[in-house]
């Protein structure tokens, strides 16, 4: 793959004991050197204007002007220090890059996946939380929608968190799909069945709050059973993957239990659609918390994008997630 990289992304300090920090890229980096294939690339900054495609200006002003005064908690878990400023549009740049990259035909060993931080998902149109100040995955399809030929992006959210701000900004929109698959009751706590998207968005919102403790069973029956349909009704130009790796059995702070091969998997299957489907793929970075789990899932999506082979899990699906998807079938 081509890993899109900032140097800037690492300057975003929010101290040793916070779960985002930039030791998570140094990780990534490190495991990525026992790899074949793997090529660096590093795309500018997003600018401000890019920035405001997707976030009110006030909020806008009021981060700089926070960051400018040397930062602190915004909020108990989002802290940003005088580099958070820099980093956020490096960070935003990458997932741009992505964007542009899978729309000019990047795919196979070309594939482009931005390797930034801090992390995106969780920024409102005028808010920063959840340790995410710009929303990356945002400002690209916007910039995408705009700037590229694609007239309809889908985002498959696949972090163990819901991305409430990819949400929020693309909840009354036709031209953009937002599917989630999530851990139902953790933070935020929203991304429940029925939030499927309001006016001309209605049906382009795909909520999958999988109980805790589900693992490659029911997140590839999810993929099949539901991200696949939706995809192939919807028919995309792009697909953005919004790729943590915090739903890994052994990420500290989820009780979800995908294996790394599991996270092939998804990718496998994600790859198989869009070939099917004729839309354009790229992946963008959001979280993942356990240095490990998080370089071996990148590593493992890079490997499948080289020919690795993924093995298909064999147990069977949790009763209750059957149940699940017909309440999500239901709800549409
Ligand atoms: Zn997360």
């Amino acid at each position: 793959m081509r890993f899109g990289f900032n140097d800037t992304c690492l300057e975003h300090d929010p101290g040793p004991r916070h779960p985002e920090n930039p030791d998570r890229l140094r990780a990534i980096q490190e495991h990525l050197q026992d790899h074949q294939g793997v090529e660096y690339v590093n795309p500018p900054p997003a600018t401000e204007a890019d920035v405001l495609t997707v976030h009110d200006d006030d909020y806008v002003e009021e981060l700089r002007a926070f960051i400018d005064d040397g930062g602190g908690n915004w909020d108990p878990d989002t802290v940003a220090t005088e580099t958070t400023w820099d980093a956020a549009l490096a960070s935003a740049g990458l997932s741009k890059w992505v964007a542009e990259e899978a729309m000019a035909g990047a795919t196979g060993h070309e594939t482009a996946f931005a390797l930034g931080r801090p992390p995106g998902h969780h920024a409102t149109p005028d808010d920063a939380m959840g340790f995410c100040f710009f929303n990356n995955v945002a400002i690209a399809s916007q910039h995408a929608l705009d700037e590229t030929a694609a007239e309809r992006v889908a985002i498959l959210d696949w972090d163990v968190h819901h991305g409430n701000g990819i949400q929020d900004i693309f909840y009354d929109r036709g031209d953009v799909l937002y599917i989630s698959i999530h851990e139902d009751g953790l933070y935020p706590g929203t991304g429940h069945v029925d939030e499927i998207g309001d006016g001309v968005g209605r049906g382009a919102t795909l909520n999958v709050p999988l109980p805790a403790g589900s693992g490659d069973p029911e997140y590839d029956a999810t993929l099949q059973q539901l991200v696949r349909p939706a995809l192939e009704e919807f028919d995309p130009d792009l697909l953005l993957v919004s790729a943590g790796f915090d739903a890994h059995r052994h990420d500290p702070i989820s009780r979800m239990h995908v294996s790394t091969e599991g996270y092939g998997l998804l990718t496998q299957r994600v790859r198989a659609v869009t070939d099917a489907i004729g839309a354009e793929l790229g992946f963008v970075l959001e979280g993942g918390y356990g240095l490990d789990t998080l370089a071996d899932g990148v590593g493992v999506v890079h490997e499948v994008f080289e020919g690795r082979s993924v093995v298909t899990p064999t147990d069977p699906v949790q009763n209750d997630v059957e149940a699940l998807f017909d309440e999500i079938r239901g709800a549409r």
